[in-house]
């Protein structure tokens, strides 16, 4: 069955689009129950970089976890009916409520990564966006390589990213485990996910050339330019 319709997006309590400082609007906010999105492709469509057993596992089994996972926690508590990026804000800097953060950042992060990617990506950006590559890494090449070796060398599970911060110059950070790069007032545009279960089935310990693949074949560039803005 084609996942895209299997999913969908029926269900989805919509509350209102993303009015939270540092996300980009990738999915409207979503409220009590937290939903799956569909993937933005089928699943087999990212192969051979990521096979359709990887996007199985990755979006079937852990994406949908995190989902189900939060449902579970919010349950009864302020956080119920708020939209996931509020709960995401809300939750970052509390001990108490870290397995709440852990989750609803999971999701956010996948939702993210799912489209920062495009079977017919990879290449080069244009316009704006290529502009400020130029500028802030001094070549695209420049740029690829810190973003593969800052991303290949998070160490442990974790996520590289492409951000802007409020004047729109870009950086490449990476994150541990769920965190995200709001709660550093930076705008992700990018994300590459180098959790084991994004790439071990098909690369097993080799982190750099799924990296590297990922960023040649498969990045969203038309993504990254709309994050920008
Ligand atoms: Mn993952």
């Amino acid at each position: 069955m084609d996942r895209r319709k299997f999913i969908g997006l029926t269900g989805m309590t919509l509350v209102g689009t993303a009015a939270v400082a540092g996300f980009p609007n990738i999915v409207p906010g979503q409220a009590m129950p937290f939903t799956l999105p569909a993937l933005p492709y089928a699943d087999n469509a990212l192969s051979p970089v990521i096979s359709a057993n990887t996007i199985g596992f990755h979006y079937g089994k852990h994406h949908k976890g995190y989902v189900d996972t939060l449902n579970k926690l919010v349950k009864d508590t302020q956080f119920e009916k708020m939209p996931l990026e509020d709960v995401v804000m809300k939750t970052a800097k509390s001990e108490k409520d870290k397995t709440i953060f852990n989750n609803a950042a999971q999701i956010w992060n996948h939702n993210f990564y799912w489209n920062s990617m495009n079977p017919k990506g990879g290449g080069k950006p244009t316009g704006k966006l290529a502009q400020s590559i130029e500028r802030d890494f001094g070549s695209f090449d420049a740029f690829k390589k810190q973003l593969a070796d800052t991303t290949v060398s998070q160490f442990g599970t974790g996520w590289g990213w492409l951000a802007a911060d409020k004047k729109g110059k870009l950086s490449i950070v990476k994150t541990g485990d769920a965190e995200v790069p709001m709660t550093q007032g930076l705008k992700p545009l990018l994300t590459i996910d180098v959790w084991e279960h994004a790439y071990y089935l098909d690369y097993q310990n080799k982190r750099a050339d799924y990296v590297n693949a990922v960023i040649d074949k498969l990045l969203n560039w038309e993504f990254a330019a709309k994050n920008l803005g």
